[in-house]
């Protein structure tokens, strides 16, 4: 049990919770039973046996009378036994499967028990069944095994040994089960109403306290971390903000950066995830912040009238100029360091990091996240900038240790992108779609699956598609770019700046284009095979066309034959741009196990709560866990000793880390 299912302790056996329960509290009136009773429950006196055919088609039959109607059994198996068992003219409890042939009620191999007079009214409570797997099956551990192990240990504890973990007033306020009769009834019910309070208190319960952790740890971190303290606006802010910025800030804009000047100039470290859709401007937020982020070229082009010095460091800045760049940002000399993971590298020493900015949060593990903590004896405010537009109830789950903002606003004047989906037969049409606008003065993307660099397949079909494009739109009035991960980064840059210039106009490509690539002037974007992106990455990917103040398209090539799930992926970016609707619908198709960026966070691993469908009781347990807090932020009210204690015994058990 240990190695299957992490069962380690009694304790984690109560919490291997039934999928669900059968119901033979009542006895079936036989003529009651309709095709709609998958089981049937009847106590009724055998009236006959009866042994039919021989060799393999040989089965025993018996009948059973309940003075309401007759009910057929067959056994093709264990004849002998059951044969030696049955006694004609007694009565039986009948439980099983029900089937009916030719309009008669049957239950083919049942459940046999002799029926008394105390016992022919049924169980006195509902019996779970639990899951089990394949390994403990063979070793005799079946779902029946579970239910007995788990009766054995509710009939010994007693309310010591599960004390009640919420306060007195809130479970009576909520009208909550007790915890100890929820353990009871969510494995053993005395009825369908039970086991759905048991449910809901077991819920509420686990959402709680996972909102309390997350809150505690995210207190405590405003309580003891101590970080730079940028008191005032500095010469660059205020020379760029009157002189350069290229355009007047949205709204939410300057909300977000309102958040974070709050945060850095008190002294507390900044830890903040900043949500934002792709296009919604977050890159002039961080460079507004600390003057700094990922697109070097946007960033240095932003500052080129200014008095900083900027510099780029990735992993093909090799030998001579690395060891300088290294020199150089150890001295202090460079005042912002843009680059990729090669920044948290050990070697990379900054003599004193204030600010880091991390966009793209997804591609960054936790672990790499926490070694930018310790590049500074200070550790650095950190910024966390995603595009995966998370929903609410998720981030402040997921995320509950950071604090939280979003950017809901797009800079203005933004057309929203066309999206259409086309079956491969539709190519030429495609095609000739893309020609009109390449005519037009425009420039378009091909985007081909490269899901694992390592496929063949897919490196042959972008390979192939590149011929496609080469050859229906050939030079010398057209010119194509190529790029993808198995080029040398140098050729990348080379061939997308090429893009960018519009020297070519069709950029052939896999999803390395999905962050960064800004050229406003390409208006069409075909997906190739989209049936093989996940609903957030295809909006990634969209997001690269519409920048500009052209129309844009955004065409999904798809085969004919797509599974139901595909289609729905499919009418869902057709239907909408707004990058949080698709994540609502994103975390509907997959859950939320499988939404990036959340996998490793911990904090979503209920065992009874879902995200998606509990998502009203999620609300309401945040805001209780909130006010008791706020009421009492070091748990020491005697009512609340209840918490305490509980989240004491589970530290333990999980890990946590700084930045979730
Ligand atoms: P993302 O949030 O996806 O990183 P970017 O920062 O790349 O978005 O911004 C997308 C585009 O919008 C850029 O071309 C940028 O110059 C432009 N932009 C950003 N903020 C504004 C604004 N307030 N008004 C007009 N254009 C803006
Ligand atoms: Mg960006």
């Amino acid at each position: 049990m240990q190695k299957e299912l992490s069962i380690f302790t009694y304790n984690d056996l109560l919490q291997h919770y039934p999928f669900r329960h059968i119901d033979r509290t009542n006895v079936d009136t036989i003529n009651g039973l309709t095709p709609a009773n998958e089981y049937a429950y009847i106590a009724a006196t055998l009236v006959s046996t009866q042994l039919i055919g021989d060799g393999r088609a040989k089965r025993l039959v018996a009948k059973f009378n309940d003075g309401t109607g007759i009910v057929e059994s067959v056994w093709f198996q264990g004849i002998q036994w059951v044969q030696k068992m049955l006694v004609v003219g007694r009565k039986y409890l009948v439980f099983g499967k029900l089937g009916f042939f030719m309009g008669n009620p049957q239950i083919p191999h049942p459940e046999l028990e002799a029926s008394s007079e105390e016992k022919s009214q049924g169980k006195q409570h509902l019996e779970p069944i639990y899951p089990t797997t394949e390994k403990l099956k063979t070793r005799g551990i079946t779902g029946k095994e579970f239910s007995s192990f788990i009766k054995q240990i509710l009939l010994q504890i007693r309310e010591n040994d599960f004390p009640e973990n919420i306060p007195e007033s809130i479970v009576k306020d909520y009208k909550l089960m007790g915890r100890l009769s929820a353990i009871q009834q969510i494995h053993f019910p005395n009825s369908e109403q039970h086991y759905k309070n048991a449910l809901r208190r077991l819920k509420f319960e686990e959402l709680l306290m996972a909102q309390l952790r997350v809150q505690l740890i995210k207190m405590e971190r405003h309580r003891f971390s101590k970080g730079f303290i940028f008191k005032e606006l500095g010469e660059a802010f205020n020379e760029f903000y009157a002189k350069h910025l290229p355009f007047s800030l949205t709204n939410a804009q300057k909300k977000v950066i309102k958040d974070i000047r709050a945060d850095i100039a008190t002294g507390k470290q900044m830890n903040r995830l900043l949500q934002g859709d792709v296009g919604s401007g977050k890159t002039i937020v961080a460079l507004l912040c600390i003057l700094a982020t990922q697109h070097f070229h946007s960033l240095t082009e932003l500052l080129q009238k200014m008095n900083i010095k900027v510099a780029l460091l990735t992993g093909s800045v090799k030998g001579k100029a690395r060891r300088l760049l290294l020199e150089s940002v150890a001295a202090g000399d460079i005042n912002i360091l843009v680059g990729t993971h090669a920044v948290i590298e050990e070697k990379v020493v900054f003599k004193n990091l204030g600010f880091a900015v991390i966009d793209e949060q997804h591609k960054f593990g936790v672990a790499q996240r926490a070694r930018l903590w310790n590049k500074n004896t200070l550790p650095p405010h950190i910024l966390v900038m995603t595009a995966t537009p998370i929903p609410r109830t998720l981030a402040l789950t997921a995320y509950g240790d950071l604090d939280y903002s979003v950017m809901d606003e797009l800079p203005p004047g933004r057309i929203p992108i066309v999206t259409y989906h086309k079956n491969e037969s539709k190519r030429p049409e495609v095609m000739a779609f893309v020609r009109k606008q390449l005519e037009e003065g425009r420039q378009a993307y091909f985007i081909y699956p490269l899901i694992e660099e390592s496929s063949k397949l897919d490196f042959e079909n972008l390979m192939q598609g590149y011929q496609e494009v080469t050859s229906f739109f050939p030079e010398p009035k057209f010119y194509v770019s190529m790029v993808h991960g198995k080029l040398p980064p140098e050729q990348k840059e080379t061939n997308m700046q090429r893009f960018v210039r519009n020297d070519t106009q069709i950029m052939v490509s896999t999803t390395v284009i999905e962050v960064g690539v800004n050229v406003p002037n390409a208006t069409v974007m075909v997906i190739e095979s989209a049936e093989r992106f996940g609903l957030a990455q295809l909006h990634q990917l969209r997001g690269r066309v519409g920048r500009g103040g052209e129309k844009s398209y955004c065409v999904l090539l798809t085969s004919s034959k797509i599974g139901k799930e595909s289609r729905e992926r499919m009418s869902t970016m057709v239907a909408t741009n707004d990058g949080f609707k698709i994540a609502e619908k994103d975390l509907e198709l997959r859950g939320p196990g499988e939404i990036e960026g959340t996998r490793q966070s911990g904090a979503l691993n209920f065992k009874l709560a879902s995200i998606i469908n509990d998502r009203a009781m999620l609300e309401v347990a945040r805001t209780v866990a909130e006010n008791i807090l706020l009421q009492d932020n070091a748990l020491e009210l005697q009512e609340h000793q209840c918490i305490k204690n509980y989240l004491q015994k589970l530290k333990g058990k999980t890990k946590w880390s700084k930045i979730s």
